[in-house]
């Protein structure tokens, strides 16, 4: 079966010329996959009744197979994919009152990027992922909405998986996402565990997304004890990156803080994180930490974070305390996989 959300316009004409259409019928199912976002070849209601056929013998609209879906209390559907390989990815979203709809994708399956407190990082690396797997997951979800009347409006590669590590893939996908969804390079955000020389080349991308960094202890040997890759690029390597993208992009960069109690979220913690950051161009976003099976670490409370964050805006640097999504269905990154993979080991 020809999955056509991972054809190209020309590779779609082209297919439709073997099928002996005439030259507008890409047009028009590329405006029905894409502009109105249906989700079956019958719904394309001005095609041939012989070409729906054809399409629905031959083709498909996507290849991800839903293998659970989870929704929180707070509206955030969780879903679990299989991939043709059988590798399981997970995808997020997250409605918010102001009427954007957010959706968190994977960039890999798995990640070998080892962080000790998440999910993914303790379940090792499976495989990359092409550009149509990460983009297919925000379609699902657009189409989904359209079907109610909504729209997609947000992007975060916040998944599965360490986007840099996967570089042309994401960006590959952020093209499509902007080209075929209209979602606009300003509301979409990479995330990064902080690999410096693809900050770098993200830099001269010339492009308006968002960087997201996911720094989360200001001292060397710290960060590395939770974060491996910064044995590769230590804090210094990796802000001079973050300089480098904020001058080049004319951008602020955020940095993400997952708040563990008595690890990351003391006074003595924000000075030196106040330090650090002090005339980098940035916003820090604080997460109470979402706990794993094994990390012991346990989620900062947020009541705690006052004097945190004043401390923060004494050295000029601006930050906010999110709100953890779906703590519910165990929305982390990783963990309805973790989740399923128990289930089926007990049944
Ligand atoms: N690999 C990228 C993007 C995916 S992870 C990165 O690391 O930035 C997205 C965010 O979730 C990162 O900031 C990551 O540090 C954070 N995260 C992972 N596990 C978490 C957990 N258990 N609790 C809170 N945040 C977590
Ligand atoms: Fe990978 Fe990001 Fe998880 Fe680290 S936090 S293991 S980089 S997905």
């Amino acid at each position: 079966m020809i999955n056509l959300y991972a054809l190209s316009y020309a590779e779609l004409a082209e297919l439709l010329t073997e099928y002996g259409e005439p030259g507008f019928r890409a047009q028009q199912i590329w405006d029905w996959m894409y502009s109105r976002r249906v989700g079956s070849f019958g719904a394309m209601r001005n095609l041939p009744r012989s070409l729906v056929e054809q399409l629905s013998a031959n083709a498909t609209l996507g290849a991800l197979d839903l293998a659970a879906r989870q929704i929180s209390r707070d509206g955030t559907e969780k879903r679990l994919y299989r991939l043709h390989d059988g590798q399981l990815i997970e995808s997020v979203l997250m409605p918010y009152a102001d009427d954007r709809q957010t959706a968190c994708i994977s960039s890999q399956a798995g990640c070998a990027m080892g962080c000790v407190f998440c999910a993914t990082g303790q379940m090792g690396f499976g495989r990359q992922l092409s550009a149509a797997e990460i983009f297919e997951q925000a379609m699902a979800f657009a189409r989904d909405l359209a079907a109610r009347g909504e729209r997609l409006s947000n992007i975060v590669f916040m998944g599965m998986g360490e986007p840099f590590h996967n570089y042309d893939a994401s960006l590959q996908a952020v093209r499509l996402l902007m080209q075929r969804l209209n979602i606009g390079a300003r509301h979409i955000t990479i995330s990064t565990v902080g690999l410096a020389p693809q900050i770098r080349r993200f830099a001269d991308e010339g492009l308006q997304v968002k960087l997201a960094v996911s720094l989360h202890k200001a001292d060397d040997a710290e960060r590395s004890a939770l974060l491996p890759v910064n044995r590769r690029w230590n804090i210094d390597e990796l802000l001079d990156a973050c300089r480098y993208y904020v001058s080049r992009a004319n951008r602020r960069i955020t940095f993400e803080w997952a708040a563990i109690a008595g690890e990351n979220d003391t006074e003595d913690e924000a000075r030196r994180l106040g330090r650090l950051l002090h005339g980098v161009r940035c916003h820090v976003n604080i997460i109470p930490l979402n706990p794993t099976a094994d990390y012991e670490g346990k989620p900062a409370d947020s009541a705690n974070l006052h004097g945190f964050i004043a401390i923060l805006r004494q050295h000029g640097v601006p930050a906010t305390v999110r709100v953890r999504r779906g703590i519910d269905i165990d929305a982390g990154c990783g963990q309805l996989k973790t989740a399923v993979l128990a289930n089926q080991q007990v049944g």
